[in-house]
């Protein structure tokens, strides 16, 4: 590993040290949100990571923004929070006007305005994006947005957010993928949008969000009309490494604990950790996140190349997401009964981590694309 990422993860390692694990208990416990987390990030600069310099960021690649996420989810806390900023404006930074870009980017990259936001999945749409049915009809110099959105996270947390809205109907389209348009919403001047909170499993802020004919300036339109789902797919590699990188995180958060345990725990007059019984799923748990882990590295390189990497991102997804659950499951056996004590930390991270085999998306998606896009096999849908 390069001196300079050992610094960028030892920099992560000291602000994190700054919010021990009772922090997070407490606030899961409140359902609160980490905003003095968050801000201490966003004050060190890692979550203006992937923000290039010309525009206040640190201008990284993904894979030192792979590693400030792992970083934070290794050391018990969670990134869910705060991630969304590193990826979400990358929408902006490939599909915006250079106007856009100068107005929004540096205050995203000083912190004064956050943009965390990103308004995609529907009640009845779901995974099935095409047919989601929130519109935005042109009246003049706005837009007019109407409709329904679900989970749609840290919108409180928000002053923007990104909105795919559908701005042809889909019956007028030659392609389902086309007549869809992303937005940036300002949140602090949103009248007719009405934002409830949906209490989930774990502490992460997500709302249901009507849409009651919200106006949108035209000049807040990303990009080109029509083209939204191509944008929105565009971002979808980066973001599946990022979340990738913190299932990484996550599994070995669990190792490192359970492994701990196994060697201090006594019972039976010796370490469990003696035991074969106990020893083997955590070596095994070990293999599969290491691997995990190469290639979370190789879709992260092939992305900073500007090569194809779809199959490799989802695969890094699928691979880590199933990884940090299998640690999650083995840390709870290792830990027995103190595996379900809030005091433990294992039952919170084992929480948050199951998220990662639903959101951003589901195993199922990504099995579909790799058995379709990579091995060739008929689209089933
Ligand atoms: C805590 C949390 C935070 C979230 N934050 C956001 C956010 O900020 N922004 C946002 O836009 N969304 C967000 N989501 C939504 C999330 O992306 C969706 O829940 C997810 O994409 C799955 O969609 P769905 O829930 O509608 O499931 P459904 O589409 O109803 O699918 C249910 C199950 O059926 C499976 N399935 C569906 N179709 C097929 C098929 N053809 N073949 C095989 N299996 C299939 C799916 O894989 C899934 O397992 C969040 C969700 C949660 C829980």
């Amino acid at each position: 590993m390069s001196v300079a990422r050992e610094e960028l993860r030892r920099g992560v390692r000291e602000v994190c040290a700054r919010f021990p694990n009772e922090y997070w208990r407490k606030l899961d416990a409140e359902r609160r949100y980490p905003e003095e987390f968050v801000g201490a990030l966003g004050e060190a600069g890692y979550l203006a990571a992937l923000i290039p310099k010309e525009y206040g960021g640190m201008g990284l690649d993904l894979s030192a923004a792979c590693a400030i996420l792992e970083e934070v989810n290794r050391s018990g806390a969670n990134a869910g929070p705060a991630h969304a900023q590193m990826y979400t404006m990358g929408t902006l930074l490939r599909h915006g006007s250079e106007r856009q870009k100068r107005e929004y980017l540096p205050k995203i990259a000083s912190g004064e305005l956050r943009l965390q936001a990103f308004a995609v999945t529907e009640p009845e749409a779901g995974t099935d994006t095409t047919s989601i049915r929130t519109t935005a009809r042109r009246d003049d110099d706005h837009y007019v947005v109407r409709g329904r959105k679900i989970y749609i996270s840290r919108v409180a947390q928000s002053d923007l957010m990104i909105l795919l809205a559908r701005t042809t109907p889909l019956e007028e389209v030659e392609k389902r993928t086309e007549g869809l348009s992303v937005f940036l919403v300002d949140l602090r001047d949103a009248d007719g949008l009405t934002v409830k909170p949906r209490r989930v499993m774990m502490n992460n802020a997500t709302n249901e969000l009507l849409f009651e004919d919200v106006r949108v300036p035209l000049e807040n339109l990303i990009g080109e009309e029509g083209e939204g789902f191509r944008y929105v797919l565009d971002g979808m590699n980066a973001e599946r490494v990022l979340i990738a990188a913190e299932c990484v995180g996550d599994g070995r958060f669990f190792i490192d604990r359970a492994t701990a345990r196994a060697k201090e725990r006594e019972v039976f007059g010796r370490p469990i950790g003696k035991n074969q019984g106990v020893q083997f799923p955590l070596a095994r748990a070990y293999a599969s996140v290491e691997a995990a882990s190469l290639m979370v590295e190789k879709a992260a390189s092939l992305f900073e190349k500007g090569a194809p990497c779809g199959a490799e991102a989802n695969l890094a997804k699928l691979l880590a997401a199933e990884a940090s659950w299998e640690a999650a499951n083995v840390a709870v056996q290792t830990f027995g009964g103190y595996g379900f004590d809030a005091e433990y930390d294992v039952e919170r991270k084992f929480r948050e981590t199951r998220l990662y085999q639903v959101a951003p998306i589901s195993t199922n998606l990504i099995l579909s694309y790799v058995a379709e896009h990579v091995l060739g096999l008929p689209r089933s849908f």
